[in-house]
């Protein structure tokens, strides 16, 4: 995602997420942040439908650039992908993250992103989102047996219907609508 459409994520010119890292004195910090149901409601990627995840950032501040470590703790929800209810994720990852001082923002790889220093500051919202969105399996799946039992007996009755018309063609929308009606008359 380019810098400019993660500006999207907070109206706002200074997020709750924003660090202002250029008036930082030279030394060590902490800061902490809580992401709740606020923050994944706000932001604009889909896939995490809500969580709590606690995030620690150790900074070192030098002269010219900063060092970041932060610690991600908590669970996010997102859709099982067998039943699409939300499924709880336990999230526990570091990252470690080096912000330079330069003319404009850029991002010189993973781990090294250039921000304007006249502005001096960094909207971590996005980077929270995404570095949370990287670590999720990708299975999504509840344990066996907890799945939401309404849509399961949905899809079971969906799998056993196509199977049993492998020949007729799933999408087409008249065969749905009769089976629809067919339903509604049992
Ligand atoms: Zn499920």
């Amino acid at each position: 995602m380019r810098p400019e459409e993660c500006s999207v994520i907070m109206s706002k010119q200074y997020s709750d997420y924003t660090l202002f890292l250029r008036e930082l004195p030279v030394g060590n910090h902490r800061f902490e942040f809580d992401l709740n149901h606020d923050f994944f409601a706000q932001a604009e990627g889909r896939e995490v439908l809500d969580g709590y995840v606690k995030v620690v950032i150790f900074t070192i501040k030098r002269a010219d650039s900063v060092a970041l470590q932060l610690v991600y703790k908590g669970t996010v929800d997102v859709a099982c992908d067998r039943c699409l209810h939300p499924v709880s994720i336990p999230i526990d990852t570091e990252e470690a993250l080096t912000v330079k001082f330069g003319a404009t923002y850029s991002e010189q790889n993973d781990d090294v992103i250039v921000i304007p220093e006249a502005e001096g500051t960094l909207d971590m919202a996005w980077l929270f989102y995404e570095c949370i969105v990287l670590t999720l399996p990708t299975q999504r799946i509840h344990a066996d047996g907890a799945c939401n039992t309404e849509m399961m007996t949905c899809y079971n009755r969906y799998v056993v219907n196509s199977s049993a018309n492998r020949n007729e063609n799933k999408a087409d929308p008249r065969w749905e609508a009769l089976r629809n009606m067919n339903n509604n008359l049992k």
